[in-house]
Parts: C-alpha cells; structure tokens; sequence
C-alpha cells in the first residue's frame, strides 16, 4: 500500500486524484489545497462575477466526492517546503506528510506589477474565488472600474463587471486584444462587440502608476499622460508558476518545474502537472509553461498514470483556447498568430461576415488556426495539426461555404 501525496486540488491535482484511484483501490490519497473550498472551476470565476453563476455551480464534483473516493482532501492547508530527502513535504503548521510518490500541481499566482500605488485599496487581482467575492463586494453598480490587460482573462473581467452594471475601461497595452492569440481582424470583431455593449477602450496605453487618495485607488496614471478616473481597479495582465516554496527542495525550475515525458521532475518520485509545469509543447517542439484547464487536466492524468506505475508517455500538448466574449466565440489553436516567413496565412470570412477564418500553413501542414463564430471544426483541426495531416489536396477550398474540416479528416481515415 503506497501514500500519495498531490498538493494542488484544480484540474491538474484534483483529475490526478481521481485517476490514480481508478487503478489503484487500496494506497491512501492526500489532496492539499491552501484555498479553503472543494474543487470548483476556477476558469468560470468571471461567470460568477458577472453574476451569472453562484458558487454551487463552480463546484467540479458533488461535495461527497472525495469521501466516497477514500480521497483525503486537506482544505485550507499550506505546504511551505518539500524535503525530498526524507520524501516528506512540510506544512505551514509545522505538520509533516509523508509520501512514497509526490505530484506537485500547485498552479500559478496572479503577476502584480511594482507599479507605484499598488498598495491602495481597491485593486484586484483575480485568481481564486476568495479574490472573486472580494471583487463581487466592491462591484456596485454604477462605479467605475477599470480592467487592466487585453488577454482572454481581462476580457472577461470587462464584460463581467458590464454586466454588473459598471461603467468598464479596458485598458490593453498592445495595438489590439489577446495579441499573443489572435490577429488585427479578429481583435476587431471583438472590439466592436465590446464598444457595441459600452466598455471604454483605450489600445496602446500602458499602466505608469495607480493614484488615490485616503488609502483608495482613484485614477490609473497611463503613458499617454492621462489620469483614468476609477473605483476599482482589476489586473490581469498573466500569470507565474507557484515554484516558490520549493527552493532548496532539489527540483529542477525554470520558468515552471520541467517535466520529463511522464511529467516527471528530476527526482524519481517526484512529479508536476498543471499551470505550475513546463512540458513539452508540440506547436514549438520545446518545454513551456501553458495556462490551461484541458492541459492542467491532461497532463494531471499522465503524471497520474506513472505514479500509479502504469508507463504512460506525453506526446506533448496543444495549447487551443475556446472563448466567448459576448456572443462572439473565439478559437485559437495551436501557433494561430505567426509572423515568421516560413509561415503563410490564409483568412478570410464567411457567412456574410460572421465567421472569420484564419489558417497557418507551413509546407502542406496545417500549424494554427483562429476561428470566430463556428466551433463546429475545431477538433478536427487540432487532430490535423497533432497528426501531421497533408493538407494539400484542400488547401484551395478552405473558404468555400460548404467545405468542411471533419469531413476532410473523415474522408481520409476512411
Ligand atoms: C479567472 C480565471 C479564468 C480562467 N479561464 C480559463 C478558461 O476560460 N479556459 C481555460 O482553459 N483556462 C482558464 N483559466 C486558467 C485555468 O483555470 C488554469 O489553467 C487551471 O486552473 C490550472 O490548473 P492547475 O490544476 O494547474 O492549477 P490551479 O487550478 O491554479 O490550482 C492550483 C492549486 O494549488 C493549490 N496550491 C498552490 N500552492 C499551494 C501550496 N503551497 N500549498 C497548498 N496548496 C497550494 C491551490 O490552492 C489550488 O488548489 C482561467 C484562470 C483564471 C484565474
């Protein structure tokens, strides 16, 4: 009988659990989390700040889940050292952990910039549902807020707070949103749907400082010399790994925790999974840290697999992304924004102007795509580029109406 330790209870640690006691009905299973509820989906938060859910719909699995799993979740616990030598980990009450395989899926923490004024009140940073209700408390209708950063994330947080009934500035550093996603065109139709539902923009500006006045945030001082005038403000501007606590525990960082093809670390029993990895990534051929749900959950159940000591290899991931800003439903899938001449591009539109299309070619391979309005071929995209799918034969119909990826891909497996 084995003792497995996972600290992390998001998708990566919480799937991890759930795996490794699919195979194994009889080792012990601790889960730590330093947050003080159940697994919930972290990725629906802007949801329930725009009020559009309440906290029984984020919770990921009926509350007697892990009981009925013989799964101990430690709730509201902190882990501050790992000792691999003793092969024990150490929490923040001094309790010690004991185990014969470790995965560590301790996700990412909120950047927070050294701007001057960052100390005010009425600054949010938005990672877990604590910091969620905190913002929920301040978010009157009517104030003024202001969203710092034009990534999917602060997007949402602009229509969130929209839909509370907050006058919303989004204020985004780059030329247009979600620039490391998406191009000018599609950056464009989103614009146009957050302008249609009354969210201020202001395009290349950038935060210099935050000013108040008896302890409150009041104005974001920008680059362009101007003082926004605010109530709240709310950064989201990326994330980082949360490696910190493992200094001189012996595991090899980078950006993340490097993972091997088991997501294993350097040490033996030892393993990382989830934001807080950095894992093979196929679009580049390289170790990268990724932020997302279906990669957390992915690689949480490789890392799993191992511990449990089933062999099982990661063929890497795909970083894609399906997202709704308003009505406008945005896909972006694996290398969707290169500039690089070995690239080239095609796009276009479709359905009088509501669906856009955009595909990067290298050779007669398919490497990305952003796709606006029409879900309907993004799996078959991503097996196109995950296999190495000539894409030749179709390359000049990709803009017809009634040509279709899943039928392309279904003709040829047949
Ligand atoms: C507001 C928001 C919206 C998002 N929307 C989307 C989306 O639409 N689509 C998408 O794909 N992704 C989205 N993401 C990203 C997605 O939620 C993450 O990629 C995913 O949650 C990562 O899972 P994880 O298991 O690696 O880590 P996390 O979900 O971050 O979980 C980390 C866990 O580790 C615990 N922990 C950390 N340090 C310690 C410690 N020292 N001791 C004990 N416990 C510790 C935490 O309490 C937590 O339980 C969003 C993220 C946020 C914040």
């Amino acid at each position: 009988m084995k003792r497995f330790v996972i600290i992390g209870n998001g998708p990566a640690g919480s799937k991890a659990a759930e795996t490794i006691r699919q195979m194994d009905h009889e080792s012990s299973i601790f889960v730590i989390t330093e947050e003080a509820y159940p697994f919930y989906y972290r990725r629906y938060l802007p949801r329930f700040i725009s009020g559009k859910l309440d906290e029984r719909d984020l919770l990921v699995k009926p509350l007697d889940f892990y009981e009925k799993n013989q799964i101990t979740q430690m709730t509201g616990r902190n882990v501050t050292q790992v000792k691999p030598s003793e092969n024990h980990v150490i929490l923040s009450d001094g309790e010690i952990a004991p185990y014969d395989a470790l995965l560590i899926a301790t996700g990412g923490r909120s950047l927070v910039p050294n701007w001057p004024g960052k100390e005010l009140t009425g600054i949010f940073y938005i990672r877990t549902l604590k910091d969620s209700k905190e913002l929920v408390e301040k978010a009157l209708p009517s104030i003024r807020a202001i969203v710092i950063g034009g990534g999917l994330l602060g997007l949402n947080l602009a229509q969130s707070l929209q839909e509370r009934g907050l006058e919303v500035t989004l204020l985004v550093r780059e030329d247009r949103v979600c620039a490391n996603l998406l191009d000018k065109k599609a950056s464009d139709m989103i614009l146009k749907k957050l302008m249609e539902r009354g969210i201020n923009l202001s395009l290349e500006n950038e935060t210099k400082s935050l000013q108040g006045s008896q302890g409150q945030v009041r104005s974001v001082l920008t680059s362009k010399g101007e003082g926004l005038p605010c109530d709240i403000v709310c950064v989201a501007i990326g994330s980082k790994p949360n490696i910190d606590f493992l200094k001189d525990s012996g595991i090899v960082t980078d950006r993340g925790i490097i993972a091997d093809e088991c997501m294993r670390t350097n040490l033996q029993n030892v393993y990382a999974a989830g934001d807080v990895a950095q894992a093979l990534d196929i679009t580049i051929g390289q170790k990268r840290v990724n932020t997302s749900w279906a990669i957390a959950e992915e690689q949480g159940v490789i890392a799993a697999k191992n511990m449990a000591g089933v062999k099982t290899l990661y063929l890497g991931c795909l970083p894609a992304s399906t997202e709704a800003v308003y009505d406008v439903i945005t896909s972006s899938i694996g290398i969707s924004n290169a500039t690089e001449s070995e690239y080239e591009t095609l796009s276009g539109m479709l359905k009088d102007g509501k669906v856009y299309k955009k595909f990067v070619i290298k050779g007669d391979r398919l490497c990305g795509a952003i796709i606006l309005n029409d879900v309907r071929d993004n799996s078959a995209i991503e097996k196109i580029i995950r296999e190495g799918i000539s894409i030749a034969s179709v390359k000049n119909r990709l803009f017809d109406e009634n040509f279709s990826m899943r039928q392309f891909l279904s003709d040829i497996k047949k």
